[in-house]
């Protein structure tokens, strides 16, 4: 779509992208039902959009992590009809009636979740269905292996009453970006002794689900009934060592794009931006980007002395090309040097990321992963990070 001249930044979503990656993800997992994780505003894309897109690509889970999410999404028209809804992370006093009413399914990560999941099913008048969370060795949220047995127990007592059903056992792996890392074994041991203790003491279980992104891509043995990607939603690697998301059928879908705010001639030796770690080489034009960190453009991937920085593709046809950022990343800009030729003008669009489906290296447009390299870390923290101030356009 046209760039709007009021619009200084906008990060475009191609939600075909989103349909198909979830499409190609439930051709990795042939056994299993697909629940697309949209948590973080869809990893940053717009949750009710991508939740929306998802579902057509075959998705008939959603995922997320806190209940403001879940909630979120039933009142944004997803009604139990269209999609079951899992919320897996709450702290106590969560508003759990209001999670049984609207039909959404609790993850219990914790000993004091169950009597909580119990509270809030008798206050809705209606069964808590209930997904046991298990820490088989993530050392994050999740009931710890010892404690399983007694809350096993007791959600079958409570299930015996009518106040909930235990339909679930979950959990999440720690290393699975590191395909062949020991604790991942260990991990999926312990969640089968998990699923058995927990239908050992009477549950009825739907749903075994322990796979993220890159479980669904590398080890099918990590399926069970239900995989939970994330990322590889959106299109991103989560073993980006291994392969880049075409490679697994995957196209990145969101863009990131800017217009030049200035365009301007400096001479060589010019300091370019706070602490002046760029210095300009030869009298050159300077390209300045309306993005900094404040919009999620991380001061990591400021480059010249800093390190390589963030690509910016700037151009089109034979003057398209891939520049860093020059110096520091400010809080609402950066500056690139365009070189003593360049054409561009002030207004002129430019793409920090692209729908790129990352095979075609050379390329120009740069993707999220280039930028997760360039800041020293991971393309979902570029996603999930991008501010307010882009709006999301999606097409
Ligand atoms: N399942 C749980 C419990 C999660 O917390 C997450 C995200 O961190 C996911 C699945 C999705 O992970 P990924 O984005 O790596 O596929």
């Amino acid at each position: 779509p046209a760039f709007p001249d009021d619009l200084l930044a906008r990060a475009v979503v191609d939600l075909s992208a989103v349909r198909d990656n979830v499409r190609a993800l439930a051709g990795h997992a042939p056994g299993a039902a697909v629940m697309a994780v949209v948590k973080a505003d869809g990893y940053g894309h717009g949750m009710l959009p991508v939740a929306r897109a998802a579902l057509a690509g075959g998705a008939t889970w959603l995922g997320t992590a806190v209940p403001a999410e879940a909630l979120a999404l039933r009142a944004g028209g997803v009604t139990p009809a269209d999609a079951r809804v899992l919320t897996w992370l709450a702290a106590p006093g969560a508003p759990f009636d209001r999670l049984v009413a609207a039909g959404v399914d609790v993850g219990v990560a914790a000993p004091w979740a169950l009597d909580e999941a119990a509270a809030g099913a008798r206050a809705a008048g209606e069964p808590a269905r209930v997904h046991l969370k298990v820490d088989t060795g993530l050392g994050r949220s999740g009931i710890m292996p010892a404690d399983l047995p007694d809350v096993a127990r007791r959600a079958a007592a409570l299930e015996a009453e009518g106040v909930l059903r235990v339909v679930g056992v979950m959990s999440h792996l720690a290393c699975a970006d590191e395909p062949g890392h020991p604790s991942i074994a260990l991990q999926a041991a312990a969640f089968d002794d998990a699923v058995r203790v927990v239908e050992a003491a009477g549950a009825r279980l739907e749903v075994r689900h322990l796979a993220n992104s890159a479980a669904v891509l590398t080890d099918p043995r990590l399926h069970h009934d239900l995989v939970r990607p994330g990322i590889a939603v959106y299109g991103h690697s989560p073993v980006p060592q291994l392969g880049a998301p075409g490679d697994y059928g995957l196209r990145g879908a969101m863009t990131l794009q800017a217009r030049l705010a200035t365009v301007k001639d400096v001479p060589a030796g010019h300091g370019v931006s706070y602490g002046h770690r760029y210095t300009t080489p030869r009298a050159t034009r300077l390209g300045v980007v309306p993005l900094g960190y404040a919009d999620g453009i991380q001061r990591h991937a400021s480059g010249g002395q800093l390190g390589v920085g963030g690509p910016v593709g700037v151009g089109h046809g034979a003057a398209a090309r891939v520049l860093r950022v020059a110096g520091r990343v400010c809080m609402d800009q950066f500056v690139v040097d365009l070189g003593p030729d360049a054409t561009e003008r002030a207004g002129d669009v430019v793409t920090l990321f692209g729908a790129s489906d990352g095979v075609d290296r050379g390329a120009t447009v740069p993707n999220a992963e280039d930028w997760a390299r360039a800041a020293g870390t991971i393309s979902y923290e570029i996603v999930t990070g991008i501010g307010a101030r882009a709006p999301r356009v999606c097409t």
